[in-house]
C-alpha cells in the first residue's frame, strides 16, 4: 500500500519531532497551515506545545472550522498534550476564552502538575502497545479528568490519573512520544489512517 499521506498541524509547537516520527515509519508527511493543506491529507497530528496559543493561530488562519470538521467527518487525529488539550470537548483551566477543536468526550484539566513535577518522566505499562513499557516525557501536561462514555483510557499513572485517551480514530496523550524514540502511538495513529 501506498505510504499514508499525513499532516502535522504547524501552527506553533514541536512540529519538527512529530514529522520526523511519521517519515521514520514510512508516511507522506505533509506540513498543514491552510484549509487547502488539510484538504490533501488523511490525518493529522496535533502537537504539543502551548494550546492557547495553536488555538489562537488556528482561528486567526481559518483553520478551526475545517478541522471541527475534519473531526466530525471521521479523520484520525492524534494530540499530544497541548495538541490532547484543542482534542477534549471540555477543558479545565483554560486561559480566557481559550476553544478546543473538540472530538473527544473527555474533561482535560490544563498544567496539571503545579510547582516542582511541571516536567517528569515514568515509565506506562501499556498492554495494547506489547510488553515493552512505554517511557513517558510530562512537560507542564494536562491529565484527564473525566473520561465520557464515549472515550477509552490507554493508560493512567499509578495514581490512576488517566494519561492517553481514545475514541474512535482520534488519539490523545499527556505525555510525548515523539520527543523519546517511541514509535508505537505514531504507528498505532498510521494504522488508524489506512483503516479510515
Ligand atoms: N501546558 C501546555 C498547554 O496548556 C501544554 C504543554 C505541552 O504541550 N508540552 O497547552
Amino acid at each position: 500500500m501506498n505510504a499514508p499521506r499525513v499532516g502535522v498541524l504547524a501552527l506553533q509547537g514541536d512540529v519538527r519531532e512529530h514529522a520526523q516520527a511519521l517519515t521514520d515509519l514510512g508516511a507522506d508527511v505533509r506540513l498543514v497551515r491552510r484549509p487547502e493543506d488539510l484538504a490533501a491529507v488523511h490525518g493529522l497530528v496535533l502537537p504539543g506545545g502551548e494550546s492557547s496559543v495553536i488555538d489562537k493561530l488556528s482561528r486567526a488562519f481559518g483553520m478551526q472550522q475545517p478541522i471541527r470538521e475534519a473531526i466530525a467527518a471521521g479523520m484520525p487525529m492524534y494530540g499530544t498534550c497541548a495538541g490532547l488539550i484543542l482534542l477534549a470537548d471540555r477543558i479545565t483551566d483554560g486561559i480566557d476564552g481559550q476553544q478546543t477543536f473538540g472530538g473527544l468526550d473527555v474533561t482535560v484539566q490544563r498544567n496539571a502538575f503545579g510547582g516542582q513535577v511541571e516536567s517528569f518522566e515514568t515509565d506506562l505499562d501499556i498492554p495494547e502497545l506489547g510488553e515493552e513499557p512505554v517511557h513517558a516525557v510530562f512537560i507542564r501536561a494536562p491529565i484527564v479528568e473525566h473520561v465520557g462514555a464515549e472515550a477509552t483510557s490507554l493508560a493512567a499513572l499509578t495514581d490512576g490519573r488517566v494519561v492517553a485517551v481514545q475514541q474512535g480514530a482520534l488519539l490523545g496523550t499527556s505525555f510525548h512520544p515523539e520527543m523519546t524514540g517511541e514509535r508505537r502511538f505514531h504507528r498505532h495513529f498510521l494504522d488508524l489512517v489506512r483503516a479510515a
